[in-house]
């Protein structure tokens, strides 16, 4: 019977090193360069000279980019490892980049490291681990996101070339990066799960051109990292064609899977940091005499918020134990389940925390108001909440058939009537011994 809850003490004090790590040394970073941006400027001077000396320990530690499998020179963690890892660097907004594990660079790297040459491993893989460059996924448009059936951007084979035109839009940190991974239209008669194909494109390419930078809520117009890129006849050699032509949802499935789950338990992070926050104030703060904490409203929401958190917990890391037993079917039911609660999560308990904070908690000297903004962001990031509600449920439904005739199968009259015939011989015994 393997049914455990428990972290292997070896594993554990690995976790026990890492929490210890971000709050002590990487959350003052946070403080002093805040922003989601600022850990993918990885030319700042001023930064490096903070994060350099906490990579290279990170590093020491064994724990540097730890996505990876052993086939790719990783240390093979497995999802539900590095969902307890994430839990931790998700605290921070430059844990991640300290830990070499950061969204889209760590997909990025997985989809390098699987169907790169050896040449582009050398010449993008390598830095992009060694965390001394950046990179962007381009597949979002102006027209279309949630629906791939609406991408225009198109690639057409010239020779032992490939030339790429169209659009893009919010690819994030291609301002900064140095390559970005390209989805696009390759075969327009087929259905566009089998006719799109992924490119590695260096941003330097003639013909990348960037309309301009979109950047999120509070930025100011015309800053931010999102870039709206158009592709301009951008010519790529023929290796830059990343896994077989048509194969480019394909590649980011087993991309997208283990990131959402790293998204999921670094919201939890954060979550979890909102919900410290609240326990704390309530016992601080008075009212009529008496601290919040002794309010039931107060309770209530404490309570809730413990449950939800629990709740969720366990769900994301059933789902990454899931992916680690191969259950690939399965788990994308579970990985959409747990895209659908991501956004809710975070509304709800940042958003408790911050109103038993009042004035403070709206303010710009706590962080809640912040966080609570990126609520509505996870429900957009890697598609709407409505497209993994309906993938649960079209996933859900294929386990059920209709029933037969005009009744439901638990019709009352129809099952009493069967239970009767079942026992039919002990009743009429019974009846006939009255
Ligand atoms: C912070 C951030 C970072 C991002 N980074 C990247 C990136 O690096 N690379 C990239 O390519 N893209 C990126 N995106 C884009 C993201 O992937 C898209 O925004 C997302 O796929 C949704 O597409 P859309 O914005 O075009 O919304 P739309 O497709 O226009 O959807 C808008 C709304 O319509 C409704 N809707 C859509 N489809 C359905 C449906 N089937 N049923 C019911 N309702 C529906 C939903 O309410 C949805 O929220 C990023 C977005 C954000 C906010």
């Amino acid at each position: 019977m393997a049914w455990d809850f428990q972290t292997e003490p070896e594993f554990q004090q690995k976790l026990d090193w890492m929490q210890h790590f971000v709050r002590e040394e990487i959350e003052p970073i946070d403080v002093l360069f805040p922003g989601g941006a600022a850990p993918y400027d990885v030319k700042n001077p001023e930064t490096r000279k903070l994060v350099a000396p906490l990579q290279a320990e990170v590093k020491k530690q064994g724990l540097w980019a730890c996505h990876l499998g052993p086939e790719l020179g990783g240390l093979g963690y497995g999802q539900l490892k590095l969902a307890l890892m994430n839990e931790i660097l998700g605290r921070s907004t430059w844990a991640p980049s300290i830990f070499g594990t950061q969204a889209p660079d760590s997909g990025n790297a997985e989809i390098l490291a699987h169907y790169g040459s050896e040449e582009q491993k050398r010449r993008y893989l390598d830095p992009l681990l060694a965390g001394e460059i950046v990179s962007s996924f381009s597949m979002t448009e102006p027209q279309a996101g949630s629906d791939p059936g609406e991408f225009r951007c198109r690639a057409i084979k010239q020779g032992s070339e490939w030339v790429i035109r169209g659009e893009k839009y919010f690819s994030s940190n291609s301002v900064l990066a140095e390559f970005l991974i390209v989805m696009v239209i390759t075969d327009p008669d087929v259905p566009v799960h089998q006719g799109a194909s992924m490119f590695l494109v260096p941003k330097d390419a003639p013909g990348v051109h960037f309309v301009r930078r979109s950047g999120l809520g509070i930025e100011p117009l015309g800053e931010g990292v999102h870039g709206y890129i158009r592709y301009e006849d951008v010519r790529v050699p023929e290796e830059n064609l990343l896994g077989e032509p048509g194969q480019a949802f394909h590649i980011a499935q087993t991309r997208l899977s283990g990131g959402r789950i790293h998204h999921a338990m670094r919201t939890l992070g954060q979550v979890k940091r909102a919900f410290d926050m609240m326990c704390e104030r309530s016992l601080s703060r008075r009212t009529q005499g008496e601290p919040l904490s002794r309010k039931q409203s107060v309770q209530n929401v404490i309570a809730d918020s413990f449950i939800e958190i629990e709740q969720f917990r366990l769900l994301v890391l059933y789902t990454a134990w899931l992916i680690d037993q191969g259950d690939k079917r399965r788990a994308r039911t579970y990985v959409s389940a747990i895209k659908v609660r991501t956004p809710a999560i975070m509304q709800d308990v940042v958003g408790r925390a911050l109103h038993v904070h009042g004035a403070l908690g709206c303010s710009n000297e706590m962080p809640l108001a912040h966080m609570w903004m990126t609520a509505p962001v996870m429900g957009i990031v890697d598609g709407p909440t409505e497209v993994h509600r309906v993938q649960v449920a079209r996933d859900v439904l294929r386990d059920y058939k209709p029933s037969e005739g005009l009744w439901p199968d638990e019709y009352l009259p129809h099952r009493v009537d069967a239970a009767r015939e079942k026992f039919a011989e002990v009743l009429e015994a019974h009846v006939g011994n009255l």
